[in-house]
């Protein structure tokens, strides 16, 4: 996870486990995303950790992975679309269909 690296006082660490505890959530949006209106835009894919890659290109639409998703909020932060495509959701209201 890059906010690991890039902490100055060392004060996040990976868990022995490996795996990342899910701060959030996020869902997609498709409607509202800049594909859908044949504007070619894979930025959110772009700022997923590499250690993560919960979310993907896939027939020029991003695709969620909501299992591997850990909630960092950066490809909502940097999402192109006006109103954003994707949003972000606490843990506790992780359900199938968020409102
Ligand atoms: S919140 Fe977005 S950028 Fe962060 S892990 Fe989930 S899909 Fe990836
Ligand atoms: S950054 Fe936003 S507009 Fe761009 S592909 Fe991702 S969801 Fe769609």
């Amino acid at each position: 996870m890059d906010c690991i690296h890039a902490c100055p006082s060392d004060a996040l660490s990976m868990p022995d486990s490996g795996k990342v505890k899910a701060i959030g959530k996020v869902w997609l949006e498709q409607d509202a995303c800049l594909n859908t209106d044949g504007i070619f835009c894979d930025t959110c894919v772009m700022y997923c950790p590499s250690d993560v890659q919960a979310i993907k290109m896939k027939d020029n639409f991003p695709s969620l992975d909501e299992e591997a998703c850990v909630g960092c909020g950066l490809c909502v932060y940097y999402c192109e679309a006006t109103p954003k495509a994707l949003h972000w959701y606490p843990p506790e209201k992780v359900v199938s269909s968020p409102a």
